[in-house]
């Protein structure tokens, strides 16, 4: 981690601190890109601004309480991307993108005020007296609202995440989408980065007792960030900004780096300090808190705790079907091998054979772009669904900023700014030993690969999430269901197989079994670690022996 540190300092302070006009043009691996997160990452969601008017716009026949409640839900969104351009930015609403919001006690208090004086707006709101559109999407506010007041007052995730405090999206966001010329965006940059040190100050001042493993993730973040803030400090340089605010650039990027280096260095003293004392605070959440957790982000009708035990009868089930496949592939994949008497041992051994079948390293990305076409064509020729073919996919490798997350994930553009580029984001195989991504690439093999893609792509969240955008309710593409968002993208799966891509072969639906009982899994994971309390020991089983995932995946 020093290490790297070290190298990045000096990557950033080569470019920052060189005069004027002398920046090397790098040439970036990295897509350069735009992009607003929504749907994946359910606390990146935020609501938004412009087509309000759309929201706004009643039809003539709309009852009285229909029309004070578009009206209300209009001044809202006005209201809440003021208070919060950094939502407002990954939504595609950019007048406010020059603010940086400053991560202290005092924002907190008036987000909290903030949450409380809506929800008391729209409690005034009769329910039962709005039509079902209105009602739906006064539903999702007051979600919204509430998990934003319990967030802050219960949850306080600002105490222990420091990977909450990070920089790097709205500046990648504002550097590379074209939603106003890029001098200006330079600007609007230049003003945003004037207060980075102040926002290290306020995150420092904020945390508490963080964990171990929030701090890793957060120290494993910061290279990202310090390559983002490099990569604008060279496209300021390279601008056709005047001297005098190319000096400016150089000195507040400098002083950016200096503050984020400071917090890496903060952290990584606490961090020592909590482990030989045995401080840190436990990453499980505990039961008090994953109830609430659970209603808040995912909005269904079971708790949690219902939702755990459908998941570990959906997992029996799986076994079953999984039990018969296997049996069926045997003499094919297995030839004259012995059959093991245990049926998860039987299963494992049969999927282990298959996943030889898998993409050389050098191959992921291109396979994967190969396949998104493919898999268009497809929907398009079944006539499953209407496709939009002018909103761009692109895949690319996801920022290193990003990076520790999920291996896979989509970044959609938001409401305001539809017409944008959406990213499927991959982490690539490079930092990886041999072993290792032989691992990964066994993991994403010839037909979890595709399942991958139906899942993130086509007919999955990026179509999913170009639908979203065209709701004629602009509170419901802002504040989406979660469980509705991945619950699509899932059910994408089985209906794409349903409907004969992968040919029905056994061998395909083994492992859409297996992508299935991922899922399943996952929601057993959860419930398992941050409430029953599992060790790594009983949650790696869980996913590599029960789950039949690779070591590497399941790491
Ligand atoms: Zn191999
Ligand atoms: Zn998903």
């Amino acid at each position: 981690m020093i290490k790297t540190k070290i190298a990045l300092a000096v990557l950033l302070t080569s470019f920052a601190l060189a005069p004027v006009g002398a920046a090397k043009p790098k040439k970036q691996g990295k897509a350069k890109v735009t992009k607003t997160v929504k749907g994946k990452s359910a606390k990146a969601r935020a609501p938004v601004a412009k087509k309000a008017v759309l929201a706004a716009a009643p039809s003539d026949a709309a009852a009285p309480q229909d029309r004070l409640f578009n009206t209300r839900s209009m001044q809202f969104l006005v209201a809440q991307w003021k208070i919060d351009p950094e939502s407002a930015i990954t939504v595609g609403k950019y007048e406010g993108a020059a603010n940086l919001t400053i991560p202290s006690a005092a924002t907190r208090a008036q987000r909290l005020a903030f949450a409380n004086e809506w929800l008391e707006r729209f409690g005034k709101l009769d329910p039962r007296k709005l039509s079902d559109r209105q009602r739906t999407d006064l539903a999702l506010l007051v979600n919204k609202l509430e998990a934003d007041r319990w967030y802050l007052a219960t949850f306080k995730e600002f105490e222990w995440n420091p990977s909450l405090y990070n920089i790097a999206q709205p500046i990648d966001v504002v550097l590379n989408t074209p939603y106003a010329s890029k001098p200006q965006r330079l600007r609007t940059l230049l003003r945003r980065i004037t207060h980075v040190p102040a926002y290290f100050a306020a995150a420092q001042a904020s945390i508490r007792n963080p964990t171990h493993e929030h701090i890793q993730l957060a120290l494993t973040q910061a290279p990202g960030t310090l390559a983002v803030l490099a990569e604008l400090g060279q496209a300021a340089q390279q601008s056709i900004l005047t001297k005098a605010e190319k000096n400016l650039f150089a000195t507040r990027i400098a002083n950016a780096g200096t503050a984020l280096l400071g917090y890496v260095d903060f952290l990584i003293a606490l961090d020592r300090q909590q482990q030989a004392t045995g401080t840190a605070r436990s990453f499980r959440i505990g039961k008090a808190l994953y109830e609430p957790k659970f209603r808040h982000d995912i909005q269904a009708g079971s708790s949690a705790e219902q939702t755990y035990r459908k998941a570990l009868a959906a997992r029996d089930e799986l076994h079953t079907r999984m039990d018969a496949l296997a049996d069926e592939l045997w003499p094919k994949v297995m030839g004259t091998t012995p059959k093991p008497a245990d049926r998860i041992r039987k299963i494992g051994m049969v999927i282990d054979r298959l996943s030889a079948n898998h993409v050389p390293r050098d191959q992921f990305f291109a396979e994967i772009r190969r396949q998104i076409p493919l898999l268009q064509q497809w929907v398009t020729s079944k006539n499953l669904l209407t496709l939009d073919a002018d909103k761009p996919l692109e895949v690319r490798e996801t920022p290193m900023y990003q990076r520790g997350v999920a291996g896979a994930s989509i970044d959609a553009p938001g409401p305001y700014r539809p017409q944008d580029r959406t990213f499927y984001n991959v982490t690539p195989l490079d930092g990886l030993t041999a072993a290792q991504a032989e691992s990964s690439l066994r993991e994403y093999n010839h037909w979890i690969l595709q399942i991958l893609n139906i899942h993130e792509a086509i007919p999955g969240h990026y179509a999913q999430l170009v639908y979203a955008n065209k709701s004629p309710s602009l509170v419901k593409s802002l504040f989406g269901n979660g469980a509705m968002v991945e619950g699509w993208a899932v059910y994408g799966e089985r209906m794409m197989l349903e409907s004969g891509y992968g040919d029905n072969t056994p061998e395909i639906w083994l492992m859409w079994s297996k992508w299935n009982l991922r899922v399943v899994t996952n929601t057993i994971l959860d419930y398992s670690v941050h409430v029953l309390g599992a060790s790594e020991a009983q949650a790696m089983d869980m996913l590599e022996r029960q789950a039949f995932q690779t070591r590497s995946e399941a790491t």
